[in-house]
């Protein structure tokens, strides 16, 4: 049964996107079947995996809203993952659910009927803790939170942190921190390490062993509609989320020992 691991940090440009596309390469590229939900109405991860998000005809929007099954919204790319992309269709989802019945639950619900197909499903979740962000936390098993090494990176993840915790007490009990990410990563800057050192103290074991440097070829991939994998496999961007899928993965086979 896949893993579902929702990618959220409601500060924006953190590396988000970024991470679940790579990821989402990366874990590909090792043989496992992969599925990557947009749910943020931007829809980069959407043009980031070279899936136009203006000309698709079913998309998270129709999922969220029960008109349509998940699999019609699925679309393969370039990369070896499946992709159930979004755009500004999905704004209106938050307005659209308000009075719908267990509304937290349409994404959870959706994926009840596709997850036996995937290993992995990461979901892109938008930046803000609203009623998509929600319906990502109700779904997971897990939430990686990509995060970088600033001066109020802590304090910002407190919103997050107690958004999970309360999920976890009410709806859904299994969810847990798969881990915090440091992206844009920088070891010569003095903060980057003191965010770090601090991080480590109150998170201990939650931190990801593998950093994500700050690296061009990782901003630049998404124009070009690619992981960074595909557009400069030796790119030292790309190397660092191949290092993470790897983590990613290890961790798991310890689950289940
Ligand atoms: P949003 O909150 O708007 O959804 P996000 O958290 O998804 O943003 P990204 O879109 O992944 O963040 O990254 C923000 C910007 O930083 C993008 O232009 C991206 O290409 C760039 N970027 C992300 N990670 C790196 C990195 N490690 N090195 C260099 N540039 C990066
Ligand atoms: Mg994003």
């Amino acid at each position: 049964m896949g893993k579902i691991i929702a990618v959220a940090n409601q500060k924006g440009g953190v590396g988000k996107t970024t991470s679940c596309v790579n990821l989402a390469a990366s874990i590909a590229s090792k043989g496992r079947r992969i599925l990557l939900i947009d749910l943020d109405p931007q829809g980069n991860a959407s043009m980031g995996s070279g899936i136009n998000k203006n000309q698709v005809e079913y998309s998270a929007y129709e999922v969220l809203m029960g008109e349509c099954e998940p699999t019609v919204a699925i679309h393969s790319t370039q990369a070896g993952y499946d992709l159930i992309p979004a755009n500004r269709d999905l704004t209106a989802a938050e307005v659209g659910l308000l009075n719908a019945t267990r509304k937290e639950f349409r994404l959870s619900q959706a994926l009840t009927k596709i997850k036996g197909s995937y290993d992995y499903i990461f979901i892109d979740c938008p930046p803000s803790l609203n009623m998509l962000t929600v319906n990502a936390l109700v779904a997971a098993d897990s939430v990686l939170v990509p995060m970088q090494c600033e001066y109020f990176a802590l304090e910002g993840l407190t919103g997050l942190v107690e958004t999970i915790e309360s999920i976890k007490a009410t709806v859904n009990n299994k969810l847990k921190i798969e881990g915090l990410l440091r992206t844009m990563y920088d070891a010569r800057n003095r903060l980057t390490t003191e965010v770090s050192d601090q991080l480590h103290k109150h998170f201990s074991d939650k931190v990801f062993k593998t950093v994500i440097p700050r690296n061009v070829r990782l901003a630049e991939a998404p124009s070009f509609g690619l992981p960074a994998m595909i557009y400069d496999k030796s790119s030292q961007g790309a190397q660092a989320y191949m290092e993470l899928a790897l983590e990613v993965l290890e961790k798991r086979e310890t689950e289940f020992l």
